[in-house]
């Protein structure tokens, strides 16, 4: 099979949207952008750094759409089009069955299009660049969080974090509906888009969890030119580490990277919108902290006590 019956077979799908001129086929996909403004992002997935070799191939195609889209909804944008970049060794049905089968299900599930993209031949590798559109001046950036502002996140946090651990240990949970739940964190992450659309002119900073809170947030700090306070006890822990020890709890939520859940800043007077939103939407959001002016500085406390996150992390958990 050649590169365009691939991309024939796999990747052509029926589009209908009255802004998208020209599609896959041509030298470039075309688009009327309307009036709002573009917003753009890219992500490259590599086959044993972001993902295990023996991953499941509609998991890869899935997540590799998820945390770019996860990338439009953390600047509030909503998905519209992206193009894929894949390097695969060789022409393999059923990777590519159920690749396209897991893309399609997260294009689908929050409506974005694909309109274009390379197919070569090498290690296996996927870049995905996601194209959303905002309302002008509506975009919500890492740069916005002022002192008093309350720190929430969305979900629950620590699962894929937890699933990465478990496989790279071969060890269990007691109960394996507690480790399925950490997987399907891992392999299917949900990008949360409405959630990030409906919080513009809500939420004055936002990113969304990848490498995990604790060094995500100083991304914020920096960028806001602000301070954190974090509140251990308030994280909402997912519910599977519930077999683990408090402090790898803590490590695996705060530490652990992969949730690609929605971190963001509220003025305390706009707190009564956020609840209605995620109330209205059906998304858990849970005050973590607050903003506070000491530049570049996270202070973590458990119960009132200070804690230090680097000290005081992860060392060993029982099988
Ligand atoms: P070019 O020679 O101009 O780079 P290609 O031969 O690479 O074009 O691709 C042919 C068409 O198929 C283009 O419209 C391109 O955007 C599209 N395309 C290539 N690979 C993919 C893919 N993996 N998914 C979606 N569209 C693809
Ligand atoms: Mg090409």
């Amino acid at each position: 099979m050649d590169e365009f019956e691939i991309i024939r077979s796999y990747f052509c799908r029926q589009v209908t949207d009255p802004q998208l001129k020209i599609g896959i086929g041509d030298d470039c996909a075309v688009f009327n952008p309307g009036s709002g403004h573009i917003a753009v992002t890219t992500d490259t997935l590599v086959e044993g750094v972001h993902f295990f070799s023996d991953a499941d191939p509609e998991a890869v195609g899935f997540k590799s759409l998820a945390v770019n889209v996860s990338d439009l909804a953390a600047m509030g944008a909503v998905p519209k089009y992206f193009t894929l970049a894949l390097t695969i060794p060789e022409y393999n049905r059923e990777f590519l069955e159920k690749f396209s089968h897991g893309l399609f299900k997260m294009a689908t599930s929050c409506g974005i299009n694909l309109i274009g993209g390379d197919t070569t031949h090498g290690p296996l590798s996927i870049t995905i660049t996601a194209i959303g559109t905002t309302e002008p001046g509506m975009e919500i950036t890492r740069s916005g969080a002022r002192p008093g502002d309350e720190i929430y996140v969305s979900g629950e946090l620590g699962g894929a974090a937890l699933a990465v651990f478990l496989k790279s240990n071969a060890t269990h949970l007691t109960d394996p509906s507690l480790e399925t739940d950490s997987f399907m964190k891992l392999d299917y992450p949900q990008p949360r888009v409405q959630l990030g659309c409906s919080l513009a002119g809500v939420a004055t900073s936002m990113l969304d969890l990848s490498d995990g809170l604790s060094s995500d947030l100083l991304h914020i700090l920096k960028l806001s030119a602000i301070g954190a306070y974090i509140e251990l006890e308030h994280i909402p822990y997912s519910r599977s580490l519930f077999e683990l020890d408090l402090f790898n709890r803590i490590n695996f939520a705060v530490s652990g990277g992969d949730d690609y859940e929605l971190c963001f800043t509220v003025p305390p007077e706009k707190r009564n919108t956020l609840k209605e939103i995620a109330e209205k939407l059906g998304i858990s959001v849970t005050r973590i902290g607050t903003v506070t002016a000491d530049r570049g500085e996270i202070t973590y406390t458990l119960n009132g006590i200070p804690f230090d996150i680097k000290t005081r992390g992860y060392n060993h958990f029982a099988k």
